[in-house]
């Protein structure tokens, strides 16, 4: 029964599609009808009274908000590989995007199923470029769906394997890397042990330190590529996992690289109270949000370059 009621306690999350709509004008459509509110971080996020049904809404229909499908939260059973985004998760878009003044090239290292994608091209207004990369190939397929109609360049590859020195790549000034994680941060992770299997002892219920293991060893290899690209003067690393092993040890394993080139951990949304875990100096410019208090639980390191040297010999 527990994940077949729809969730009537949460509120409701929209995000205004800035492509086509303006944040107030939203405000006003939709507060014929309900009882609206801006989200005090995310200009475009709109928080409505818990159980607003909105998927008839012309609104919707029209592209105009994006929902955050919460009933998939409630049905993750069903559906544990579809995305999680709930508002707060809409977060990570937003270091690139605050150094989006007019033209430029950002690349969404790790990009099915596109939520983040479309997010951020929505920021960009129409201009400058979004390429979105994705390794596997049915997932290639959901992003396809999620970006259609937009003009965001779609790479099925390896991120790993996409030369930082070759155009286009070497023009890109910004990288979105939310790269595969245990997704221990979110409500399908965090709801496990109630399957009948965990019961009986399946092997889910034991944090998997290999398999932590093997996810942080390919953030850490994504990351530093990330950090490699000449012209990058952004990169926001997000997960929405809880686990240092995923967060802070993934960042502080890059940091000597990311000085050689010029960067500094920036302090991404500086208003958010949950800061990274006090485990090396630095840490506290990390957001992180709590899966119990902040109902998912994710992170997000901010890395900026603001020297001038030309880092295309490196
Ligand atoms: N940012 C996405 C969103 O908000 O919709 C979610 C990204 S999901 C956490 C991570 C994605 O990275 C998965 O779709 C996975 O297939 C993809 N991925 C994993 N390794 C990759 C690689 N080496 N190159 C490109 N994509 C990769």
């Amino acid at each position: 029964a527990l994940y077949q009621t729809p969730d009537v306690t949460k509120p409701r999350y929209v995000r205004v599609n800035t492509l086509k709509m303006d944040v107030d004008s939203a405000v006003l459509e939709l507060g014929k009808q309900y009882m609206v509110r801006k989200d005090d971080m995310v200009p475009d996020l709109l928080i409505l009274p818990p159980g607003s049904d909105l998927h008839n809404h012309p609104l919707v229909v029209n592209g105009m908000i994006v929902c955050f499908h919460r009933e998939r939260q409630v049905h993750w059973l069903q559906q544990p590989l579809l995305p999680n985004q709930d508002g707060r998760s809409a977060m990570p878009s937003f270091g690139p995007c605050t150094l989006i003044i007019s033209d430029i090239k950002v690349l969404d290292a790790c990009s099915a199923p596109g939520n983040k994608t479309v997010h951020l091209a929505a920021l960009m207004k129409g201009k400058g470029k979004v390429i979105a990369c994705e390794l596997n190939k049915e997932r290639v397929k959901r992003l396809e769906d999620t970006v259609m109609l937009s003009d965001i360049e779609v790479l099925h590859g390896d991120f790993l394997n996409l030369d930082p020195k070759d155009p286009p790549y070497s023009e890109v000034c910004a990288i979105l890397l939310d790269p595969s994680c245990s997704g221990s941060g979110t409500a399908a992770e965090r709801l496990d042990h109630l399957l009948p299997s965990h019961a009986a002892g399946h092997a889910s219920d034991i944090i998997d330190t290999e398999r932590l293991n093997k996810l942080a060893a390919f953030q850490k290899k994504a990351l530093a590529h990330a950090l490699s690209f000449p012209a990058v003067e952004r990169v926001v690393y997000s997960t929405c996992s809880i686990h240092q092993t995923e967060n802070e040890d993934v960042v502080k394993s890059v940091l000597p690289l990311a000085t050689s080139y010029g960067f500094q951990l920036a302090t991404p949304f500086p208003q958010w109270h949950r800061r990274g875990l006090l485990v090396f100096e630095g840490s506290e410019h990390l957001l992180r949000t709590d899966l119990v208090e902040d109902k998912e639980g994710f992170f997000i390191a901010l890395f900026e370059r603001r020297d001038t040297a030309d880092y295309s010999k490196m």
